[in-house]
Order: structure tokens, then sequence, then C-alpha cells
């Protein structure tokens, strides 16, 4: 069959394209090798998120005494927080087989998985099909490590994890970025005894370790034992449980191990030598700022070419490639800020640089630090732990990256991420009128400890 379109791949870039170029009048295929709406629904934002409000609920109520309120013993019914998450998980995916269907008749929606056999053409359930365009949305899968004996035992991933119906006795976790962060805050709240082991000498590497020290002083608050400096080589069998022995010769042992260690793009299988598509030597698509790859005609989106691997970026490029292919807009995705968000409680968000990426720069910059628990309502609701960033450029005086710890950061986050879109002077947040009392406050409280923005 011949087309206009091909997309492969139904995830957040891949669904809003498909559908909005059928819409505008182009003939387009859609392929699906699994379910419908790809990470982000199946086993990504949607199931961990619905899990983690499970796991906050019986963390408010263990911890309601301190507000006066009595509750009795908390119980955890993993089970029904599987089967919450699954209910929920089920409603996006029929949303996205409903947001297909009704984009028209131009749009097909094949089920299997595709293949490159040529250029712009691929083979999928047998048949072959061509298109002047075609845009690869494959995203990505959890990564392995070259762990010795890791064969042997019976390891969870992000995926599988959230299939258990009883809760592990003791959660090994091996990693720690943000999934590693989140599941094992998630699962000390349904009642584990939780330990993370990781390589680097925090969690959340990337972050300044002003940032990661708040988030790892919480978990430590809340009984989460956290390794560092702790890289995993060997794993055994042992009476039933799992033992982990890293190269220093730490060792611990649990009745189940995460594997948490980030996710490799899914172009392994999908023939792209064939199409003339260009890996990286991490089997990264090779794209330029306007999602061209190095076949003509050939784009790609999402988690598949290396960038930030977010859902909000991927959706992002979608819009970006729609008005590139619409002839609507010359550039492409620089310049951009990607915003991220640990749904950790505390949460960890950030934009734009931190600084030890503003020092590697050489860029000029002032930071501003404060405690979250200043801020008068963190104070009220009992929710103190954390501590807030901003780092301001002193000549233009705008905001150059913000972290924020602290209770709903990633809500937070989004007043500064609107400054720095606009590229407006920080001294916005001291001029408006804020809210008493609203957690916001902070950020204004926040600013004014710079010099420039301290009142006199
Ligand atoms: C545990 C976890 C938690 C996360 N939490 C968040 C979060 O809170 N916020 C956030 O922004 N991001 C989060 N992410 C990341 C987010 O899920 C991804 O960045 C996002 O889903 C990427 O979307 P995508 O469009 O690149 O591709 P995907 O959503 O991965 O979709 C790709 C689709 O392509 C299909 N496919 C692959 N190969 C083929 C083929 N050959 N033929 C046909 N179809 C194919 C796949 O089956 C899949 O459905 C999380 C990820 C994980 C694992």
């Amino acid at each position: 069959m011949k087309v206009d379109v091909i997309v492969i791949g139904s995830g957040q870039a891949g669904v809003p394209l498909a559908a909005r170029l059928a819409e505008s009048g182009r003939d387009v295929i859609i392929v699906e090798a699994g379910h419908l709406g790809g990470s982000c629904v199946n086993v990504g934002c949607t199931p961990t998120k619905t899990m983690v409000a499970s796991a906050r609920a019986a963390h408010v109520a263990r911890g309601a005494a301190r507000l006066g309120v009595e509750t009795g013993a908390v119980a955890v019914d993993l089970a029904a927080v599987v089967d919450r998450k699954n209910a929920i998980v089920e409603q996006w995916r029929a949303r996205v087989r409903r947001r297909l269907e009704g984009a028209g008749e131009r749009l097909k929606l094949i089920e299997g998985r595709a293949r490159f056999v040529g250029e712009r053409e691929i083979e999928v359930n047998g048949e072959r099909h061509m298109a002047e365009t075609v845009i690869v949305n494959v995203g990505a899968r959890p990564r392995t490590l070259p762990i010795r004996g890791l064969e042997q035992v019976d390891w969870l991933s992000s995926s599988t994890i959230m299939e258990l119906r009883k809760r592990p006795d003791h959660l090994v976790i091996i990693g720690g970025g943000y999934v590693a962060c989140e599941f094992g805050e998630m699962f000390r709240r349904f009642g584990s005894q939780v330990t993370i082991m990781q390589r680097g000498e925090h969690l959340l590497a990337r972050e300044d370790t002003e940032i990661s020290e708040a988030i790892e002083e919480a978990f430590r608050t809340e009984g989460i034992e956290v390794v560092l400096n702790a890289e995993v080589v060997e794993a055994e069998e042992r009476d039933g449980d799992v033992a982990v022995h890293c190269a220093g010769g730490q060792q611990t042992q649990g009745s189940h191990v995460l594997v948490a260690v980030g996710r490799v793009p899914n172009t392994d299988d999908l023939g792209c030598e064939a199409a003339g598509i260009e890996l990286d030597d991490r089997g990264f698509i090779k794209v330029d700022d306007s999602y061209r790859t190095s076949a003509v005609g050939v784009y790609a989106v999402g988690d598949c070419y290396g960038g930030p691997q977010f859902t909000h970026n991927s959706w992002d490029d979608h819009r970006i490639l729609y008005d590139i292919l619409m002839g609507r807009r010359e550039g492409g995705r620089e310049g951009r800020i990607v915003p991220s968000v640990v749904f950790t409680d505390p949460q960890v968000a950030r934009a734009g640089l931190s600084e030890r990426e503003a020092k590697a720069q050489g860029i000029d910059y002032e930071v501003a630090q404060m405690p979250f628990g200043h801020i008068a309502r963190a104070i009220e609701i009992d929710e103190t732990a954390g501590v807030m960033r901003v780092l301001v450029d002193p000549k233009t005086e705008r905001i150059l990256g913000a972290a924020l710890v602290g209770y709903e950061a990633g809500e937070l986050l989004h007043s500064l991420l609107m400054l720095m879109q606009a590229g407006t002077s920080a001294r916005a947040l001291v001029d408006v009128q804020m809210v008493h009392p609203a957690l916001a406050e902070g950020l204004q409280t926040l600013v004014m400890k710079l010099e420039r923005f301290a009142l006199r």
C-alpha cells in the first residue's frame, strides 16, 4: 500500500501526529506493536503516578497523628492498588484508540511490528507499505546490566514490578535515577523494606549535590536504606532471596531485585540499515534539530533519538514536527526548555541549568537557595522537607535554571518556567502580589535572597 505518511509507534508524538496529519488530508498509516499509547500510558507515567498516589495515601494516613488525627493501623492491599492502576491504564488505552478512530477514514491503524525493508518502505504482518514521509516513534525499553548471575535470578524491571500483587518483604533496587527513586519510596510506603544501591556518589546524579542530598535525607527519614558508590557486579540466589555483590565489597540481600538503570531505544530490530537510518553507538537514531534522520523523508521523535526521555518532550516533538511538515515553521527544537519532575515526595523539579552545568559552560550566574520549610504554607500543611535553588543571569536578570525539592514542586516549577519561556527578568516575581498562604510565595522569598532583589 502507498500512503502519504507512515508513523511507526503509537507513543506520545506518534498518535497526535498521525491523527492531525490525517485530519489535514493526508493518507496515514500508524503501526503499533504493543498496547496503544506507548510507554507513558502502559508502563510509564500513568501507572507509576497512579501507584504513587496510593503510596502517598498510606504515608499521609500513617503521619496523620502529627496533625492530631487518629487513623489506627494502616495496611496496603497491593492487589487493589494494582487493580486501580490497571483500570486507569485501560481507560487511557481506550482514549488513544478513540482519538485515532476519531481522526477519520484517512487514518489506518495496523497492529503489528513494523520493520524497514527499504527506503521509506516497511513490512508489517507480512505486508509492505511505502510512504513519502515516515515518522519513527518507537520509544525505548528498560536497560539491563552485564551483572554476573543476573539472568539466573528472577529480577524485576520497571514494567514487571507494577504487576506484583503481594508486596516484597525487602526490595533491593539497582540504580539511582528517577525511576529507582520513585519505586523505592513507593514500595517503602507499601510496607516493604527498601535498599537502593546507587553506583554514583549521589541519587539523581544529574542534579546539584544540594538537591540530591535533600532527597537522600528525605528517603533516610522514611527508613529507606541508600547505599552510595555501590556498583553491583554480581547477583545470586541465596535461600530463596537474591544477594547482590558490589565491586567495593558491599553486599545486600533482599526478597526481590529491581533493575532500574535507564532505557535503551527500540531500534535494534527495526531494519534501520535497510532504510539508510544512521544510529549512534548506543542505538539511538541520529537526528538534526528538525528531527530529520540520515534517510531522506524519515523523521524520528520521542525517546528513540536520545534526547530527554519524557512524555512532555515527545509530545512537544510532535508539535514542532507537525509545523515543520506543514511548512509553517523554519526552525526546529533548538533552545527549548525541557523541564523534569521526579514524582517522589518531596518532588524534585528542574528546568534549565544546574549550577554544575553553568560552571562547566563558563556561564556567569548568581544563585539563591532557601529551605522549603521556610514557606509558611509548608509548615501549616506539615510538608517542610526540601530545598529550592534558582540561578539568575546577572546581566539580564533572566532565570537560567531552577531546581526545587518540595511538596508539589512540579506544580511550583511552572511559575518559573513561564518566566523562563517569556525571557522575563526574575524581578517579576518580586513585583507580583502573591497569595498568602501559598507555596508559590516561597519563590518570591527565594529570589529576594539575591542581593539585587532584596527589599531595603
Ligand atoms: C517507570 C517509568 C516512569 C515514567 N514516568 C514519567 C513521568 O512521570 N513523566 C514523563 O514525562 N515521562 C515519564 N516516563 C518516560 C515516558 O514514559 C517516555 O518518555 C514516553 O512515553 C516516550 O514516549 P515516546 O513517544 O518516545 O514513545 P513510547 O511511548 O515509548 O511509544 C513507542 C511505541 O512504539 C511501539 N513500537 C516500538 N517498536 C515498534 C515497531 N517496530 N513497530 C511498531 N510499533 C513499535 C512500542 O510498542 C510503543 O508503544 C516514565 C518512564 C518509565 C519507564
